[in-house]
Parts: structure tokens; C-alpha cells; sequence
């Protein structure tokens, strides 16, 4: 290993997106590097702009370890064409994630597609081609981290917003350990009896991601804020799925349009380092 995956960023995680329109993946990974950030969860598009080989040059020659890949999924589309194609691209997805050494990869459900209200069709739709990934994710040896978000991107994210929904869907599906969970704390801080699902998930959960909640959020997916400008509880969440056996890294994932993507990324790499030692 080379050295920059000592000292006190060794066990986090910063997600690409976190410097989204500061860094591209070279530059984000040299900065994660010498800020001695161990990990970090790659973002789909920033790996498209290079391709797989050489971002998993990058990544190795800089000694920043890829936790996951995010995101997959988006199953909720009609229709035969629209389910081979979301398979067939997930499929990619995985392979790409073993790739450049992801053990996971985030996995959204998708929104209500265009011009439809069928919610309850919707999450059928994306229950059973979920089932149908698991053997690729299997042979990949990459694990789905199916990841619930805020009720508030409900139309257009995911159409599961709640753990105890993955919980039910993992119960539902039946599957091994090829089918995980994601939890972020931004999405599901508000979720009554959280306690209890995280103690239910348990093993189950193979990803934490935080950020904050503002209290004057101007936009719930682009403005999140770093953790401990706002309401939620990182710090007993965090807690909570330590006590499940969790070992995995605290990763920090803030999309911030309008304050954080546009600072240096060292000052927000420092600034994420200092709250996270708050947290754990
Ligand atoms: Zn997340």
C-alpha cells in the first residue's frame, strides 16, 4: 500500500461527487491523495469521461481505494426494450465496478417514469429486475447497495424512500449477500423507528454515506449540506449501524450546487476530515 492511505483519513471515504464541478476524476483522486483520504465512491459519468482502465490506473497509483461505483440501477421504466436495456446497462455497470475494484454498487430504483402515476407498478417493476441482477452481481463479485432516497425525489429518483421499504424488499426477494444496502443518512433521517431498521438490516447494510440537512435547504438534492451544519444526527446513526458490525468507512456525499461544489477542494476535503472525526 503506499502511504496516503495512513493517518487520519484512512477510515473515509469522499465520494467524486462531493467535488463535483471542481475536479475531474484525476483531479479529485490526486486530491483525495494528498489530503490521505483512503477511499472514495467513483460517480458513473466522471468514470465514462476516462474509461475503466485508466481509472483504475489512477486510483491505484494514487492509493485511493474505490468503495463503490454510483450509481446503478433505474429500473423502473416500461416496457421489454426499456427492462433489456436497464439489465444489459447494469450488467456494464457491475463489470466496470470490479474494474476498478468497487466491492459495491449503489443501486437507485429509479422515479415514476414520464407521463405515468403508477407508483405501485413502478416498484414492482424495479423488485423484479433487481431480482434478475443478482446473478450478475454475483458472478461480478460486486455487491448491490440498494440505496432509498428522500421522499421528496420519490418522482424522479427512487420510488422506495424508507430502510424499513429495502429492508422489505431484501426480505421479499430472498436474496443472499449479493443484494445490500446503502443507508445515507440524508435520505432516511427522518424515518420513524430508524433505530429498529438499522438493527434489522444488519449485516445487510454494506455502505454509510452522510451529509447534513439544512434547516433552509433551497433544493433537497443539490443542496446538502457538510455534516454538522444541520438537523440530522450523524453522530447517533453512526452509532447505530457501528452497533450492527459495520467496518466500513464514513463516506461523505454532498451535493452542493451552491456552496460547497464551488470551493477549493482541499478547503472542502480539510473541512469534511474535521466534521467526520466530530461523527466517529
Ligand atoms: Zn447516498
Amino acid at each position: 500500500m503506499v502511504g496516503s492511505a495512513a493517518g487520519a483519513g484512512a477510515g473515509l471515504c469522499i465520494h467524486q461527487v462531493t467535488l463535483m464541478e471542481s475536479c475531474d476524476f484525476r483531479q479529485s483522486t490526486e486530491c483525495l491523495a494528498r489530503n490521505n483520504v483512503a477511499g472514495t465512491a467513483v460517480w458513473r459519468a466522471k468514470l465514462e469521461e476516462i474509461g475503466v482502465g485508466q481509472a483504475a490506473r489512477l486510483l491505484a497509483d494514487a492509493g485511493v481505494r474505490a468503495v463503490s461505483l454510483c450509481a446503478g440501477g433505474l429500473l423502473t421504466e416500461p416496457g421489454a426494450a426499456a427492462s433489456r436495456a436497464a439489465l444489459d446497462d447494469n450488467r456494464r455497470w457491475l463489470d466496470a465496478a470490479a474494474a476498478i475494484g468497487a466491492a459495491t454498487m449503489v443501486t437507485l430504483t429509479g422515479g415514476l417514469p414520464n407521463g405515468s402515476r403508477d407508483l405501485e407498478a413502478a416498484r414492482q417493476r424495479a423488485k423484479e429486475r433487481l431480482a434478475q441482477l443478482l446473478p450478475h452481481a454475483r458472478a461480478a463479485g460486486v455487491r448491490l447497495a440498494l440505496e432509498p432516497l428522500h421522499p421528496m425525489v420519490c418522482g424522479y429518483r427512487s420510488v422506495i424512500s424508507s430502510l424499513r421499504e429495502a429492508n422489505d424488499w431484501i426480505d421479499d426477494i430472498g436474496a443472499g449477500d449479493e443484494l445490500g444496502i446503502a443507508l445515507d443518512s440524508y435520505a432516511v433521517w427522518w424515518e420513524a423507528g430508524l433505530a429498529a431498521e438499522i438493527a434489522r438490516a444488519g449485516a445487510r447494510i454494506v455502505n454509510f454515506h452522510c451529509a447534513d440537512w439544512l434547516a433552509d435547504t433551497a433544493d433537497v438534492r443539490l443542496d446538502r449540506g457538510m455534516p454538522g451544519d444541520g438537523l440530522i444526527d450523524n453522530r447517533g446513526i453512526w452509532r447505530m449501524v457501528k452497533e450492527t458490525g459495520f467496518a466500513g468507512p464514513i463516506e461523505v456525499e454532498i451535493f452542493s450546487a451552491r456552496n460547497w461544489w464551488k470551493r477549493d477542494p482541499d478547503e472542502v476535503v480539510g473541512i469534511v476530515k474535521e466534521r467526520v472525526a466530530e461523527i466517529a
